[in-house]
């Protein structure tokens, strides 16, 4: 982070504006907005500055910016529309102690302003360190049409009501009760009853959590995807934000826990396929304990937590405490891969099946109807298969399966450091041994990679997640 966020008190302080077109009057704009005493210093102001400065919304001096113009300034922004004149008068503000802007100029500028998203007393500050300015913007868009135009008064509503609802115990209680209040309550009674219905609205709710019923703990099962946090769902989103504990497996990704709340508690239970882990009767311990004490528990798995997640045991866990579940599907690393390589699982006329397939076991390296899986077509998902390969291999070809069928293995599917090694089944091993695979890998049996060309053209949002060099 070159730039570090913060928001600045700007009530009753100067703020000096060099400049009277338009690069001056896009940061006016912004500026109007604040309680900031502003003060435009612009020989030839455009028609609109000059009736703000009529309306006494501004200062006007119709002169350009000497020294000692910026003293006392909290901010000056040098918006001339002129690289030397820019230059000029950020020097002689620089002098004068003003925090300095210029627009256009990130090396010149000490501060810059972020795209933000105005629902006041919310704001939301938006910056890319100048990196880019398009996706600042479209990320603003998004936000605009996802945040409700009324929640600033219902933030100013809540911000009213803050002294009652310390009524409420500090923590999980007084948490609940803001989020039920910005979440259903205030957003209904507002649109019901306009701004007039919020002050009832809150009592109400309140008087609704201060009749203690005691806390009943939850558990959701939730896959977490393969990796990117763009392939959550929205339910898992939604969960993170609300849980009081994340218990997660080692696929999960930083990216993704960094969703959680801020003050939940992140236990990680990771396992590595052939190496330490924790023992699986003291991972259903944890969930029920934390759950027993009527804590939300998130317990977080890859992909999908019904794929390979040892799920049942869990769940055979809180049935027999007594403990309340959801399971909230996730995109599986078998879904994942082939969208990587451009392929169906399933397709008209070559399969109509496909298998999905753990390398190996309990017991070790998983045995298969290997007859089945050989025959032309067949195309099977096989995850943990990556030190199962020769095993799968020499099953494979002495059940008959062709040994120019295609296989891809795809690694880190869908999250950093993807990728893609195509290869046939007699070629397996050791094209595989050679390319010494460190991350989560899928063995794709059956499905070679689809015309690198056609993928690159994904409409994807390229700013976000830029493809990976797969090929
Ligand atoms: N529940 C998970 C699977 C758990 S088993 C799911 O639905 O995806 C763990 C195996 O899943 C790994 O050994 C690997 O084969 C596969 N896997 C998980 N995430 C992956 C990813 N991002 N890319 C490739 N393979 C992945």
């Amino acid at each position: 982070m070159k730039h570090f966020p913060i928001f600045l008190a700007v009530e009753g302080r100067r703020i000096v504006v060099s400049g009277g077109g338009a690069a001056a009057m896009a940061k006016l704009r912004l500026l109007l907005k604040t309680r900031g005493h502003i003060t435009v210093f612009a020989a030839d102001p455009a028609p609109e500055i000059a009736d703000w400065a009529e309306a006494a919304r501004l200062r006007l001096v119709r002169r350009a910016a000497g020294p000692g113009d910026a003293l006392c300034a909290a901010l000056f922004y040098a918006a001339n529309d002129d690289a030397a004149e820019d230059a000029r008068v950020a020097r002689l503000a620089r002098a004068d102690g003003a925090l300095v802007n210029m627009v256009d100029n990130l090396d010149g500028s000490q501060f810059i302003t972020p795209a933000i998203v105005d629902r006041d007393p919310v704001t939301v500050a938006i910056g890319t360190e100048g990196a880019a300015p398009v996706l600042a913007r479209a990320i603003k868009r998004d936000l605009e049409a996802r945040l409700p135009v009324g929640l600033g008064v219902l933030a100013r509503a809540g911000k009213a009501f803050r002294r009652a609802a310390e009524a409420l115990p500090m923590g999980r209680a007084r948490r609940e009760f803001w989020a039920a209040w910005y979440d259903r309550a205030g957003p209904r009674a507002l649109s019901q009853g306009g701004a007039a219905a919020l002050r009832p609205a809150l009592d109400a709710l309140l008087a609704d959590r201060l009749d203690p019923a005691p806390a009943a703990g939850h558990v959701a099962f939730v896959g977490a995807g393969p990796g990117d946090p763009e392939l959550l769902t929205l339910r898992a989103r939604r969960l993170l934000d609300a849980a009081d504990v994340v218990i997660h497996d080692r696929l999960v990704t930083p990216a993704i826990l960094e969703l959680a709340r801020r003050e939940a508690e992140i236990v990680d239970v990771g396992k590595t396929g052939f190496g330490p882990s924790t023992p699986q009767a003291e991972i259903d311990r944890l969930i029920v304990h934390h759950a027993a004490q009527g804590a939300q528990v998130v317990r977080l798995k890859g992909g999908d937590a019904t794929v390979f997640g040892r799920l049942d045991e869990e769940i055979e866990a809180l049935e027999a405490a007594g403990i309340a579940y959801t399971i909230v599907p996730g995109i599986t690393a078998a879904s994942a891969a082939v969208a990587s390589i451009g392929q169906s699982l399933t397709r008209r006329g070559r399969n109509a099946s496909v298998r999905l397939l753990t390398g190996h076991d309990m017991q070790g390296f998983a045995d298969h109807d290997w007859a089945a899986l050989a025959r032309p077509g067949e195309v099977a998902a096989i995850y943990m298969g990556k030190r199962a390969a020769r095993f799968l291999q020499g099953r494979l070809l002495m059940h008959g399966a062709a040994p120019d069928t295609p296989v891809t293995v795809v690694e880190n599917a869908a999250r950093d450091g993807e990728r893609v090694l195509a290869t046939t089944l007699a070629r397996l091993e050791p094209a595989l041994g050679e390319a010494a695979l460190d991350g989560p890998a899928l063995v794709l049996f059956g499905l070679a990679p689809r015309g690198a060309a056609a993928l690159r053209d994904t409409p994807a949002a390229p700013e976000i997640r830029p493809l990976k060099e797969a090929y």
